[in-house]
């Protein structure tokens, strides 16, 4: 076992849709979950979460909240962040069938395809494959589909054979919605990550 970590904090934009379940499912992993509804509420945050909602309203309030740049740049400088269902849209390099004003992050090198497992009254719950081992289970809800990965791309989860949940770096997505099942396994993804970049960060500064 590594030497245990600082006491966590991540931030969850919570601007619009499903934010307060992760705030409960990290509160359960000892982690302070801070809802980001301004920049200031950036300060501090070891990790991000982008929920899932509705992708094109994010992406208006993004600009509106002023979030849009400080967040960017946080990604830009490796925060961990995890992206659920509208939130696997707003990292997504590439938006098939998105609205031609909304705008991402672009820092997982996968495309996906908005609304691609059907509308509201189709939304189901089914299993998740896990590479590693297991499964665990997947709600899904005007979900989009991971239609291309690039080769840097891991795929940790599937759905029937396709990909549904992603880590490009330190940039995890989710085409599910892993805060409403109950099991933490993707919000521990996440947290493991953060772990392990400051671990990186500590490291590289005792280098100097
Ligand atoms: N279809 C939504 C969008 O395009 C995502 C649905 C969800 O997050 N549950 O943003």
């Amino acid at each position: 076992m590594g030497a245990a970590l600082p006491q966590l904090t991540v931030g969850v934009l919570a601007l619009q849709g499903a934010f307060s379940n992760h705030l409960s499912i990290l509160a359960t992993l000892g982690v302070e979950g801070r809802a980001v509804r301004l920049p200031v509420d950036l300060e501090g945050v070891d990790g991000l979460v982008l929920p899932g909602g509705e992708s094109t309203t994010m992406s208006m309030l993004l600009d509106s909240s002023g979030l849009r740049e400080p967040i960017a740049e946080l990604l830009e400088r490796g925060l961990p962040v995890l992206g659920t269902c509208a939130g696997l849209i707003l990292l997504s390099r590439r938006v098939r069938d998105g609205r031609a004003d909304q705008r991402g992050f672009g820092v997982l090198d996968v495309e996906t395809t908005r609304n691609a497992y059907g509308r509201q009254n189709e939304s189901f719950e089914s299993t998740v494959d896990l590479r590693a081992q297991g499964s665990i289970p997947g709600i899904f809800i005007r979900a989009p589909r991971i239609v291309e990965v690039g080769p840097g791309v891991e795929v940790l989860g599937t759905l029937h054979g396709e990909p549904v949940l992603v880590r490009d770096g330190v940039a995890i997505g989710c085409a599910f919605h892993p805060e409403l099942s109950g099991d933490a396994t993707v919000h521990r993804l996440l947290i493991d990550q953060i772990g392990r970049s400051l671990t990186t960060v500590a490291d590289a500064s005792q280098e100097d």
